[in-house]
């Protein structure tokens, strides 16, 4: 028979490994459920970078549902893709661009609060994970101690060290066909002042955003963040250089990025000469994994899926797997009944985010895809309309508030 809920009903004791955009969304939403959250994270968090991301209504649905506060985080509207569905008018839900720190600081604010629902997650800085053992949610932190938990998240990113405990080899993001990178810096508005020849970056539709592309597949791209305080830009080009030679995100230079983009007309070689606190990423994806749960452990965000970031989408689409797997365990969950909940959620996750890492990856690579998800009706209806929340609700409702279990529950090993 399948087991009934509210068995041992006590919070489930929860780790998330990583403290990034995914494993906070994923400690908001389940302390929200009832749960007791410990976030073990490597980093002291004394400095931290990272430029400005979009977060498009997929998304955007998902941090409405965590009680997001757009302003706090001072997001800025993005109408650069705006759709409107043709039988109501309607837009597509916010879409917004937004500093990854300030992201970051919001859903760290939400996670941590005193006065939110349930118990504040705890945040363990400069705490490295080393492994799992990943059926019996047992982890093990670089320090050498080990603590028991009813369930373990993976969500350290791209070069997740719970991810070989959960599939049971090292699987590594490699170097991509044709090396494709990204240099990414920001700017205070002021720098503009008295430089009318740099007018056209605020006046030519930068609340969208500006992308300048060339016949050798190079991209500039700006749009904005902090209040409309500060440009975010980004430039797109395949490196030529020996890949192995140096880091996946490492500080870079004007000059640098002046080289690559020497052919752009000077209009555009001055807004470059202008970048302070270059940095230059490899764009990387991660190989599709035979699995992302194990026992008492799952995987989420870059952890499970690291994708380029050419549909904007990375971020997005961790915070979709934090929502859905919190959904699918609301207060009363059994410890018992954690691995059959894992696996619903990734029979939920896995084609969907696998699906957007591959059209990420052949819109950055092949050419004839360049654009297509702008014009494509398909696409854009099953990136942008997918409901997070609803999905975890519907399904739960379905299967589990029930107590009907699913078909590949009832005929898988647990
Ligand atoms: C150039 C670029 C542009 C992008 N633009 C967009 C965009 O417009 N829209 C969008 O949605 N996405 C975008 N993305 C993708 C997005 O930034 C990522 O998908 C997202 O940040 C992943 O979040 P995460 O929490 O899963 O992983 P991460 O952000 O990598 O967080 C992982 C966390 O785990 C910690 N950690 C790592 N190892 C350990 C360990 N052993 N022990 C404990 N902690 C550990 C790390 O310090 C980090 O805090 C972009 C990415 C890049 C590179």
């Amino acid at each position: 028979m399948y087991p009934s809920q509210g068995i041992d009903a006590r919070p489930l004791h929860v780790a998330i490994c990583g403290a990034g955009i995914s494993g906070f969304a994923a400690a908001i939403a389940l302390r929200n459920q009832g749960h007791i959250v410990e976030l073990y994270e490597k980093a002291s968090f004394s400095k931290e970078f990272g430029a400005a991301i979009g977060v498009p209504p997929n998304g955007t649905r998902v941090l409405n549902h965590l009680g997001y506060n757009r302003h706090r985080a001072r997001a800025v509207d993005y109408y650069g893709v705006t759709i409107f569905r043709f039988h109501s008018c309607a837009r597509h839900q916010e879409w917004t661009t937004v500093h990854r720190v300030d992201m970051h600081n919001e859903l760290r604010y939400l996670a941590m609060k005193p006065d939110g629902k349930g118990t504040p997650a705890k945040l363990f800085l400069s705490s490295a994970v080393e492994s799992c053992d990943a059926k019996n949610g047992v982890l093990r932190l670089a320090s050498g101690k080990t603590r028991q938990f009813d369930l373990i998240i993976g969500a350290d990113g791209i070069d997740s060290k719970i991810r070989s405990s959960v599939v049971g080899k090292v699987v590594d993001a490699p170097i991509a066909p044709k090396p494709a990178a990204i240099f990414r810096w920001c700017m205070p508005v002021e720098v503009l002042e008295g430089r009318p020849d740099l007018d056209w970056i605020m006046t030519e539709g930068i609340q969208g955003s500006r992308v300048t592309s060339s016949a050798e597949g190079h991209f500039l791209v700006s749009y904005l963040c902090r209040d409309k305080k500060v440009i975010n830009s980004l430039a797109f080009h395949i490196d030529k250089r020996d890949q192995t030679k140096f880091p996946k995100n490492v500080a870079s230079s004007k000059e640098e990025m002046l080289e690559e983009f020497k052919q752009y007309a000077p209009k555009y070689i001055k807004w470059i000469q202008l970048a302070e606190g270059v940095r230059h990423w490899q764009m990387r994806t991660l190989p599709v994994l035979d699995t992302w749960v194990n026992g008492h452990t799952c995987l989420i965000g870059d952890a499970a899926h690291a994708m380029f970031p050419t549909l904007g989408h990375g971020a997005a689409m961790g915070l979709e797997d934090a929502c859905v797997l919190a959904g699918l365990l609301p207060a009363g969950t059994a410890p018992s009944q954690v691995n059959e909940r894992l696996r619903a959620f990734e029979h939920l996750r896995k084609d969907r985010d696998e699906w957007i890492a591959h059209q990420s990856e052949i819109q950055a690579l092949d050419p004839e895809h360049w654009g297509i998800f702008e014009r494509s009706h398909e696409q854009q209806d099953k990136m942008m309309l997918y409901d997070a929340p609803k999905v975890a609700a519907d399904y739960y409702n379905k299967h589990f508030a029930h107590k009907q279990a699913p078909a590949f529950l009832e005929s898988a090993h647990l």
